[in-house]
């Protein structure tokens, strides 16, 4: 594959992702995919989306988990409802994304990716403990799949994230790097986590954010590519700097407003392309 293919973040049938047909007639030729609803998750469906990606001529790059229940209404809801963390549903949710990963397998996709959630500051807690436990299990049923695990970034700093890494300890165990997501969580500035993280970085979205008034306290908002605070030629430079060659996946979302999301991702697309050529000619 060419260094830096454009990507975009699709949906089937849940999560807030493009139709795979908009990345088609944008000519996107790689997409990130979130994990569609468990009654879409059988080898028939995996067997026929498979056929649509090769007849589109699409690469498959990553699977996202995301489980119902989850809202990212604000900033506390968040912390009470996504990922892992939650312990009512902490179980279950570690299931279900081992069949998350079962499915990418069948799609023949070697990574898998999820938001694990707030993940406390407290090294010494038990509940510090558990979540390393949790990941460290996920990891080795990656593993078992022949897949890495990918977290996305943004409720953490990347001081704190770097430390988790660290203590979960798995070689399978990487980021998928969203610098809007720094700036919507307030939790650092992007290009400077980027630096911190970057050895772990093996996915990276394009998405871009503007500062909140209060960052960490209220969400800051999501703006289209090149509008915010992000800096996309700062970034793509940074990431080139950091050797990463993988595909700059836009994701958009604004799944209830369809027509602006495709002219926003085609916009993206060109913002990209333009950037990918300046910075890779020299
Ligand atoms: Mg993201």
């Amino acid at each position: 594959m060419e260094k830096w293919p454009i990507g975009v973040f699709t949906s089937i049938d849940a999560g807030l992702g493009v139709k795979l047909e908009v990345a088609h007639e944008l000519h996107v030729p790689t997409i990130q995919l979130h994990a569609p609803a468990p009654q879409t998750r059988t080898a028939q469906h995996a067997n026929a989306f498979l056929a649509r990606l090769k007849d589109l001529q699409i690469t498959l790059t990553a699977v996202f988990g995301g489980f119902e229940g989850e809202s990212y209404a604000d900033i506390p809801t968040v912390s009470r409802t996504v990922g892992l963390v939650p312990r009512a549903t902490r179980a279950a949710r570690t299931q279900e994304m081992k069949e998350i990963a079962d499915f990418a397998r069948l799609l023949h996709c070697d990574v898998v990716a999820l938001h694990l959630g707030f993940i406390t500051h407290d090294r010494a807690s038990g509940d510090y403990a558990e979540i390393v436990a949790v990941t460290r299990d996920l990891c080795d049923h990656c593993q078992r799949n022949g897949q890495d695990l990918h977290l996305e970034t943004g409720q953490e700093t990347a001081a704190g994230l770097l430390q988790f890494l660290e203590d979960v300890q798995r070689g399978n165990l990487f980021v998928n790097f969203d610098p809007a997501n720094m700036i919507l969580y307030g939790t650092g500035e992007p290009i400077d986590a980027l630096r911190q993280v970057g050895a772990y970085v093996h996915s990276v979205h394009c998405k871009d954010a503007t500062w909140a008034a209060r960052p960490g306290e209220e969400w800051g908002a999501e703006v289209p590519l090149g509008q915010g605070a992000v800096g996309m030629e700062n970034y793509l430079r940074t990431l080139h700097e950091l050797g990463y060659t993988g595909p700059l996946t836009i994701e958009r979302e604004i799944p209830q407003e369809p027509a602006r999301q495709k002219a926003e991702i085609s916009h993206a697309i060109n913002l990209l392309a333009q950037l990918r050529t300046k910075i890779l000619a020299v």
